[in-house]
């Protein structure tokens, strides 16, 4: 299912996801039956809910506009019916920016109850309420219950997600602050135990105190992706670890450029490296070289049809910073040199066998909505 782009900001595309068509649907329903007000109560319900989720986005570009200050290419920014999730290259960040990147969200949040506070004083005085009245009206339909209900919810939107545990900004925080003094590896590996250990007691507190299947599951969720954040980790360092030139491919030595075409489907199609007197000249990408063949170009030379703008690595370069090189130029082979002498041609097939588990790819910081949803509805219950 493909999300709709709805919007823009600073080149960010915010979407929406289809799964969001279900979030009214639920409305309809579960707060009639809560609230007990009629249909006044669902649209005050529709309005409210709502909000929330625009609260949620306002968190993810938080994220996203402070990614891209320290110069983070960030590709969207997309609301699901299960939360937010802000993609952006996974590129090496500092501690420091790291945790300002994950701190964004909460403190977007944050100002958000500090602008919504004086609002809910004016409706309150004018709704003749008094200090205790305030709590009682969270979530009524009115105003200072909408005002309520949303200052509510970024505070906890607010805590949930500064709990120290992957996948929320907490976890990121935490990881920020131990790989200042253990580095990232052992860091994110501190960070992961912490986050599962505070899962397991959210999860107990899910079954024998708010009895929410809901929370029981985002603190299963949480278990799940903290383990993958710590694989994806230990797959990383191994990867920087890892010199490209123990897995770059010699093919023969590339392609010269005097040759005709034809020649360089020996072996079969494939992105080939041109070499001339052992120095890369070109590629020869596995598409162009087809698509001349089918022209019926067969005759003409290799030069004519070869990318001569073509960046290298060094046999010296680790892996993962191959990798990321050829994510940045959309190539699925990058010719590997020594002293400016063609070594071999790393490809995405080589990578692929280099790593057989999850590739780092786009980095995503999101976080589970549904927590909100779980705790709004304990509150319904509380407030009535
Ligand atoms: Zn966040």
């Amino acid at each position: 299912m493909r999300s709709l782009t709805v919007g823009r900001l600073r080149g960010i595309a915010i979407r929406l996801h289809p799964t969001l068509a279900i979030v009214p649907v639920w409305v309809v329903f579960d707060w009639d039956r809560v609230g007990g007000l009629g249909p006044g109560s669902v649209v005050f319900g529709l309005l409210f809910v709502a909000l929330v989720f625009g609260c949620v986005l306002l968190h993810e570009l938080g994220h996203a506009v402070m990614a891209a200050e320290f110069g983070v290419v960030v590709h969207d920014v997309t609301l699901s019916v299960v939360g937010g999730v802000a993609r952006m290259a996974h590129v090496p960040l500092s501690p420091r920016a790291e945790a300002q990147i994950a701190l964004a969200g909460p403190a977007v949040n944050l100002a958000l109850v500090v602008v919504l506070a004086p609002w809910l004083l004016l409706a309150g005085l004018i709704g003749g309420l008094d200090g205790g009245d305030f709590l009682l009206e969270v979530l009524r339909p009115t105003m200072p219950g909408l005002l309520a209900g949303l200052i509510v919810a970024n505070l906890m939107l607010v805590v949930f997600n500064l709990l120290p545990a992957f996948p929320m900004d907490g976890g990121r925080v935490l990881r920020a602050v131990l790989t200042r003094g253990f580095g990232r590896e052992t860091g994110t590996r501190a960070a992961v135990v912490v986050g599962q250990a505070l899962a397991v007691l959210m999860a107990i507190a899910a079954v024998f105190w708010i009895k929410s299947l809901m929370l029981l599951l985002i603190a299963l969720f949480v278990i799940v992706v903290a383990h993958a954040e710590g694989r994806a980790v230990r797959v990383e360092s191994a990867l920087r670890r890892m010199r490209v030139g123990q897995f770059a491919l010699w093919d023969m030595g590339g392609v010269a450029p005097g040759q005709p075409l034809a020649y360089a489907l020996r072996g079969g199609p494939r992105d080939v490296v041109v070499t001339e007197n052992g120095r890369v000249v070109g590629m020869l990408w596995r598409n162009t070289l087809l698509n001349a063949l089918a022209q019926g170009a067969s005759g003409r030379r290799i030069a004519e049809v070869m990318d001569g703008n073509v960046a290298s690595v060094d046999i010296d370069d680790s892996v993962y910073d191959v990798q990321q090189r050829m994510n940045d130029l959309q190539r699925w082979a990058i010719p590997v040199t020594e002293d400016g002498l063609y070594r071999g041609v790393f490809t995405v097939d080589r990578l692929s066998h280099v790593y057989r588990q999850v590739l780092p790819g786009p980095q995503a910081i999101g976080e589970p909505a549904g927590f909100a949803g779980a705790l709004t509805g304990w509150l319904r219950t509380l407030a009535r």
